[in-house]
């Protein structure tokens, strides 16, 4: 199988399990239990978060290590705006469930939400932001690249409006950490989220910067009670060798991000051409600046975009965000674009990724092409 859909999970790098592997072995005690095996394991998680603290342009005291991205949202997100006196806060229609759904988990319990409209591209306007704010908007929460459009979102922009007003600012990094650069103080941040997995770590693991200015303003209230590991913010004993996977992973990708996102921009190039020979389509997503390197989103109208992975079973890839694929209804994110139905329902998501080959994206532009000139790929009349 030719695989195809980085955007969903990234396959483990060799030297994340090396790692694991390790710390597995080595590293099991507890990081909180003060004999020296447990001081062994403590200082490896604290070299993984001082990792992580470096690639994001953080204090390592601004890492809190979590299970994933959705936790980190969700905390984020309920941490910010406590029960008790109503809120606002305000988010994007194009945002991952785990953002989407703790707004509305807020919103029943009386905070009101506003949830901005996107353009064509699934992009959102530092304008709209400031024109949404009022004097009791809580917290802003905007990702940074989409996960099915590959937008990125003008989050340096939406900063500089949510700093001069006061107002912290959420960001999902979860799709862009692994090919964009990302500087929490240039972004103008105060909370930022990701996955190991999406960057060639551990699943189950993922990170949470919270500046310490937002932590001396208004402290976060946990999600989980209990030991108090993470300074309070996140109990549980830590997750070790995911950890330390995590931080092996960031080492890889902090050594070699530029180079690759080119390496992956020429691939996805590479592919658009080779299919553009064989069959027609329509890109949903753009090529340029403005989105992610690695991916495209494409419409083969008149295509049954389920059918045809069904039946083109040597290649991975996906009709949309993987955390929706049992929901029948089309996706939020290309309806939010503005695409219509038709357009949706052809359109499929591929995402390239450190160990696809030129030969790869080849492969998999014939193989696509063969299934949607296939009968039973098309659309019955
Ligand atoms: N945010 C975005 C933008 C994502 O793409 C994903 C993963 N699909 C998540 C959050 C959730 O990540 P996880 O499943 O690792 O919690």
């Amino acid at each position: 199988t030719i695989y195809l859909d980085h955007q969903a999970t990234t396959p483990a790098d060799p030297a994340v399990v090396e790692a694991m592997s390790f710390a597995a072995t080595h590293c099991f005690a507890n990081p909180s239990s003060p004999h020296a095996a447990g001081i062994r394991a403590f200082r490896e998680v604290e070299r993984a978060r001082g990792a992580v603290a470096r690639l994001i342009g953080a204090a390592r005291s601004e890492i809190y290590f979590t299970s994933g991205a959705t936790e980190g949202n969700n905390l984020a997100i309920k941490g910010v705006v406590t029960p008790g006196e109503h809120r606002h806060v305000v988010t994007t229609a194009v945002e991952h469930k785990s953002v989407l759904d703790s707004c509305r988990s807020l919103r029943a319990a009386g905070h009101e939400v506003t949830v901005l409209p996107v353009d064509g591209e699934g992009r959102v306007s530092a304008r709209q932001v400031a024109a949404a704010l009022r004097p009791d908007t809580a917290l802003v929460s905007v990702m940074l690249a989409n996960n099915e459009l590959s937008t990125i979102q003008p989050v340096a922009e939406i900063g500089a409006v949510t700093r001069a007003a006061g107002v912290p600012l959420h960001c999902d990094a979860t799709q862009g950490v692994g090919s964009l650069p990302v500087d929490v103080r240039a972004l103008g941040v105060d909370l930022l989220t990701f996955s190991g997995h999406k960057i060639y770590g551990p699943k189950g693991v993922g990170v949470l910067y919270v500046s310490n200015g937002l932590s001396d303003r208004a402290p976060l209230a946990p999600l989980l009670h209990g030991g108090g590991q993470e300074r309070g913010l996140r109990a549980g004993t830590v997750n070790t060798a995911a950890v330390i996977g995590l931080g092996a992973a960031v080492g890889v990708l902090a050594a070699g991000r530029e180079e690759e996102s080119a390496r992956l921009a020429g691939l996805r190039e590479r592919f658009l051409a080779t299919l553009a020979e064989l069959v027609p389509y329509t890109l949903n997503s753009g090529t340029g600046p403005g989105f992610l390197p690695h991916a495209v989103n494409l419409s083969f109208e008149g295509t049954d975009a389920q059918q045809l992975l069904l039946e083109v079973t040597d290649i991975a890839v996906s009709t949309g965000s993987a955390c929706n694929s049992s929901a029948q209804e089309p996706s939020h994110v290309l309806t939010a674009a503005g695409l219509a139905p038709e357009r949706i329902r052809g359109s499929i998501r591929v995402g390239f990724g450190r160990f696809t080959t030129e030969e790869d994206a080849v492969r998999a532009a014939r193989a696509l092409a063969a299934g949607v000139s296939g009968p039973a790929a098309r659309t019955a009349a």
